[in-house]
């Protein structure tokens, strides 16, 4: 593992190292802990590189702050990033950082010849994030700070210029400014939000619980159990925005030691208040304990349950996710569907199939619709800007075309954020490589389908029997198997994985129904304990 100060260090690293490869960012102020460690898992796990950076911006603390008392521990740090593979870390000076050119920031060397800037007083360009974000919730009580982590974060962003970065749902409010940011500015880099990681206690981790004592911890721990009563609350059928805080609200009087800053119902996208709920609300809080300031939320969510299966090829997912559809009267996504409706699109179109930039445009202005459809021969029904296209997408043209088109990156993008869109809704089973760690991370049920590949070949030597083409020998078949195993999983676009949290189902002598009647009653299971 690496460790640059300096931007010339690691822009010459990435420089060197970086060359096609998928580049994971985890920026973080260090003091590392498990919640750091989770978003460091996230990003090894599905990038070549990994970067943490490790910087105390002072440009996100106001002058009444803890700017200086902040825990710093490089040392400790460095190790856990070793022990979490990390490749290099980043952690600059705020000089290297901002620049000498405005001035000297007296802080490496302990001396305050100038003003240390903060985030009254910046001497840096500023990025200015929409203030109907950045003046609620934190922003009410900390003027500047989401000035100053937009600033930040765009600088290191625009260093490191990853594929995917990663930032956790603890700090809800900064995610949500990050994604506004990273639209707005248009940059292709996927912002990936991680859950919050809690003690036993239920207290989120943070840093700043250094500054606590074993007693305040454990009453501080009253914020996370306010959130689960209003997480009750609203599974029992209460939507409305007085009762869910109110019922946060009394829960955390019993601690009285526990300050309330605010407690908040917003939209976690757009951080708009709420006053009536719709399909999601985030319900967030921030206390004060003692000198020391907590945050905590939760998201709720008014949605039907997503049902995400993954597995190698031949594992039986596609017709193992239409009859879970079909038992528990949920839409059986298609995502297959979607692929060959674009392809039918890109034919009808006349646009050659190596024209990656004209598919690319077509995707992102098609409309692509689903219905499970009343006839139990057609399990769904498919639109593609209007058109029905259920039957025109089983051609041969399209069958021999529909690989070539959904290997391209921009098409898979464009198709994921349709089926996302799907997500919000619920109420859908989907099957594929990534559905559970990509495309659906949080569905409540996520399966991991397999086979041995010994009974992944017997079952394809049947299939091609019934569908009396040629024999080909077990040996042949088991290799091919092999082959594509290896492929799938190494792939860049959509490598195979399984969801850290998905139940792993071996198929080898189970029957379809078999199958499908233990996700069945898992999925009963999961929904019985959620509720
Ligand atoms: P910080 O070092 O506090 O700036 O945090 C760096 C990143 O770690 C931010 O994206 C935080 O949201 C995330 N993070 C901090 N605490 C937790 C936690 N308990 N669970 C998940 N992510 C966290």
């Amino acid at each position: 593992m690496r460790l640059f100060t300096t931007i010339a260090g690691l822009r010459c690293y990435l420089g060197l190292h970086r060359q096609g490869k998928n580049v994971g960012f985890v920026p973080t102020m260090g003091a590392l802990h498990a919640g750091h460690i989770s978003l460091i898992e996230g990003a090894r796990s599905h990038n070549d590189i990994v970067i943490v950076s490790i910087f105390v911006n002072p440009l996100q603390f106001g002058p009444s702050e803890d700017f200086q008392q902040y825990p710093r521990s490089l040392e400790q740090d460095r190790q856990l990033c070793q022990q979490a593979r990390v490749d290099a870390i980043f952690a600059p000076s705020a000089e290297e950082l901002y620049g000498s050119g405005t001035g000297d920031w007296g802080l490496e060397i302990g001396v305050a010849r100038l003003p240390i800037p903060d985030s009254q007083s910046p001497i840096s360009t500023t990025v200015l994030p929409p203030e109907n974000m950045t003046s609620v919730l934190c922003g009410r009580f900390r003027p500047g700070h989401f000035q100053g982590v937009a600033t930040v974060v765009t600088k290191l962003l625009n260093l490191v210029q990853p594929n995917n970065a990663y930032f956790g749902e603890k700090d809800a409010q900064q995610l949500a400014i990050i994604r506004r940011l990273v639209a707005d500015l248009n940059w292709s880099i996927k912002i990936v939000g991680c859950p919050i990681v809690r003690e036993a206690s239920g207290l989120a981790l943070s840093s700043r619980n250094q500054y606590l004592t074993l007693e305040q911890k454990e009453q501080a721990s009253v914020l996370y159990r306010s959130l689960q009563q209003a997480k009750k609350a609203f599974q029992s059928g209460d939507r409305d925005r007085a009762i869910l805080i109110d019922t946060v609200q009394q829960e955390i009087a019993i601690v009285p030691e526990v300050q309330i800053e605010y407690i908040e119902l917003v939209h976690p996208t757009t951080l708009m208040r709420l006053e009536k709920f719709e399909e999601a609300g985030l319900l967030a809080i921030a206390a004060r304990l003692g000198s020391t300031r907590l945050i905590d939320n939760v998201v709720l969510r008014d949605r039907q349950p997503i049902v995400a299966i993954d597995g190698p090829a031949g594992a039986g997912k596609s017709t193992v996710a239409r009859q879970v559809a079909k038992s528990l009267g949920l839409l059986y996504l298609d995502t297959g569907a979607m692929y060959r409706a674009l392809t039918w699109l890109v034919l009808e179109s006349g646009i050659r199939v190596d024209d990656e930039p004209s598919i690319a445009e077509l995707a992102s202005r098609s409309q692509i619709q689903l219905s499970t459809g009343d006839d139990p021969q057609i399990t769904t029904r498919v639109w593609i800007n209007d058109h029905d296209v259920t039957f025109a997408i089983r051609s041969l043209e399209v069958t021999a075309m529909v690989s070539a088109i959904a290997a391209q990156p921009y098409v898979r993008q464009e198709l994921v954020k349709q089926q996302q869109r799907w997500g919000l809704k619920g109420g859908i089973v989907a099957e594929g490589r990534d559905i559970a760690t990509h495309v659906f991370p949080d569905a409540e049920l996520k399966i991991f389908l397999t086979a041995s590949v010994h009974e992944r070949a017997q079952r394809r030597q049947q299939d091609l029997k019934n569908q009396q083409q040629p024999n080909v020998s077990l040996v042949q078949l088991e290799q091919d198997i092999q082959e594509r195993d290896t492929r799938d999983s190494t792939r860049v676009v959509a490598p195979l994985q399984k969801a850290a949290d998905a139940i792993l189902i071996e198929t080898d002598g189970l029957g379809i129904a078999e199958v499908t009647a233990r996700i069945v009653s898992l999925y009963h299971q999961k929904l019985s304990v959620s509720r």
